[in-house]
């Protein structure tokens, strides 16, 4: 769905999809009492569009899937699997430990560090059952970074897996603080036993109930809050998204829907996992299938696909381009994968050409958000994807988008400048950052993205080089926070960090460093450094040495420059 725009119109999309779909369509999903209908309400003093039938906790969506198809599997890993009703049970039994054993109650933060497990999906359901905030913190940092993490989201329980709990230095925990391993609480669960919910939970629609964080611009990570209501407005987008391609596609519809089958090959700590596979598992009913902790394999994705007759492949361009060109592609069947896509990172047109040469009957698609909106922004897929590889699509159902100046006015269609999104799905904030929250969100419920582009008739275009920020295999990362850490060292009197551009992962960290008089460090000195403080995706896989670096009059580094030289030296 999307709008045309003449010349003179201003830079905006907003969704009409109600308007464009014949009236006994648009009646049968949106009109009154109808599963979509559309309704404008007053939200945290916002007015928008929201659904009227929605439901007002992530729990009441999870509770009807069960009732749904208590007997269907919801997740599985290498030698054990959970029904709906046995995972609610686990849900129920964790969420009771955490209550009676650990005093978490409304509101409070569940620290959670793990690899993806079934354990840990079923963690998270159970924090947001019992009404409190999951605080995901990322797997891949280091002691350093969780420290920061932890501190900022002062969690009243941390839950993890051992490797990663021994990251943690006992004193930067804060006293008190119990650190409990994911086996352990799911031992005190299975001790409890199952005897149904011991608790109650009031939860209202806009409490927090995630904090995911992201890498921040000033070089600190922040706590992006979304509510139940974000996460289960963009869901219903999404439905009434499908559900508009069922109805008016023309295809056949199948007599026994299948379950839709996906692998957790996202982590659950940012939004594409945690929103895009093992929330919309809960709510839509789907199989989750976990590989085995450890880093994500090609091969072990193949077997499993194989395995489990897996129809969704979500993940970043990095992942599709390894399963594509991997010698082995043709030794296993990946015919019952009927959509592929993800979204947060750029889909090269050339990646969407290799993917229909191998598997033509796939569906692909790729969205644009972000984890202040709780994923929720434009979607491309289909044909439109094939013939505007350029595009990151239209916008999602209810969805209004801006593209301003610098002084917050409207430009025209076709000019690029920032983007601006507003829906129910835009975050409750940062977590205790009121500032970096005013920086961002008026009280319009305006979201100031960061992020520059344009509009051309009803689709958005993202601006090449769209901030100073580097997406390294779907990973963000923001150069300052390694500048920072760089320029600690004794040895280095300036540094300055860019993206470089690589085949598989999209970019690669570079460091331009310059050595203090006299001192000889070398690019190993440089990595370890960096490592010391910094997970390991942040640490640059190339260091160059230089004399000096370009400046700005004002002693600001010209970044550009270097890009265009790097870029010159490649090609
Ligand atoms: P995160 O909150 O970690 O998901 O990162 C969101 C950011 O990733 C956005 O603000 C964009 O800068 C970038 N991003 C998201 N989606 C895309 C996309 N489809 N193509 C290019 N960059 C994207």
């Amino acid at each position: 769905m999307r709008t045309e725009g003449a010349d003179d119109d201003p830079g905006q999309l907003t969704w009409r999809g109600a308007e464009q779909l014949p009236a006994s369509v648009a009646a049968a999903l949106m009109g009154p009492g109808a599963p979509f209908e559309l309704v404008t309400e007053t939200m945290l003093g916002r007015q928008l569009q929201v659904f009227a039938q929605r439901p007002r906790s992530l729990r009441a969506v999870f509770d009807a899937t069960v009732a749904r198809q208590p007997d269907a599997i919801f997740m599985v890993d290498a030698d054990r699997s959970w029904t709906f009703a046995e995972a609610i049970a686990d849900v129920d039994a964790v969420g009771r430990v955490l209550v009676e054993r650990y005093g978490v109650g409304t509101g409070d933060r569940v620290g959670i560090v793990a690899a993806n497990s079934p354990e840990y999906g079923l963690a998270m359901w159970a924090a947001l059952s019992i009404g409190a905030v999951v605080a995901g913190l990322n797997g891949w940092w280091t002691g350093h970074e969780l420290h920061y993490g932890i501190e900022l989201a002062a969690p009243k329980v941390i839950l993890g897996d051992e490797p990663r709990l021994a990251r943690l230095a006992p004193d930067a925990i804060p006293d008190g603080v119990p650190v409990v391993t994911l086996e352990a609480i799911y031992a005190q669960a299975r001790a409890v036993g199952n005897g149904g919910r011991s608790w109650t939970a009031e939860v209202d629609e806009d409490d927090p109930m995630v904090i995911l964080f992201t890498s921040g611009t000033t070089g600190r990570p922040k706590g992006a809050t979304l509510s139940h209501r974000n996460l289960i407005h963009f869901a219903w987008a999404n439905m009434l998204t499908g559900a508009i391609g069922a109805m008016t596609s023309g295809a056949p519809r199948p007599v026994t829907p299948t379950q839709p089958v996906s692998i957790m090959a996202s982590p659950m700590f940012h939004v594409s996992g945690m929103v895009g596979i093992l929330m919309t598992g809960g709510i839509l009913g789907a199989k989750l299938v976990f590989p085995p902790p450890g880093r994500w394999e090609v091969t072990r994705h193949f077997e499993l696909t194989q395995a489990h007759r897996v129809t969704t492949w979500s993940g970043v361009p990095t992942q599709f381009w390894r399963l594509l060109r991997d010698p082995d592609f043709d030794r296993y069947d990946v015919s019952s994968v009927l959509n592929a896509g993800g979204g947060g990172a750029p889909f090269p047109p050339e990646l969407v050409r290799e993917f229909l040469l191998r598997m033509p009957w796939v569906t692909l698609g790729n969205g644009y958000g972000m984890s202040e909106t709780a994923g929720m922004g434009t979607r491309t897929g289909g044909p439109l994807m094939v013939e505007h590889p350029e595009s990151v699509g239209g916008v999602n159902p209810t969805l209004e988008l801006e593209i301003r100046d610098e002084q917050g006015r409207v430009l025209p269609v076709g000019d690029v400048g920032e983007i601006y999104l507003r829906s129910a799905s835009v975050f409750l904030g940062y977590w205790n950052d009121p500032a970096a929250t005013a920086a961002c969100l008026d009280a319009a419920g305006w979201y100031r993205t960061g992020d520059f582009g344009r509009v051309d008739k009803g689709m958005l275009y993202l601006a090449s080089r769209i901030r100073d920020l580097i997406i390294r295999g779907g990973e963000n990362i923001y150069p300052t926070e390694i500048e920072h850490r760089l320029v600690e060292h004794p040895d280095i009197h300036d540094a300055a960090v860019i993206g470089v551009d690589h085949h598989e992962l999209g970019q690669e960290v570079k460091a331009f460093v310059i050595r203090r008089d006299g001192a000889n460090l070398t690019a190993a000195d440089v990595q370890s450094w960096a490592s010391e403080t910094l997970a390991r995706f942040k640490v640059p896989a190339h260091v160059e040495f230089r004399s000096t670096l370009p400046y700005t009059e004002t002693g600001k580094v010209l970044k550009h420059q270097l890009e265009t030289e790097e870029r010159a030296r490649t090609s």
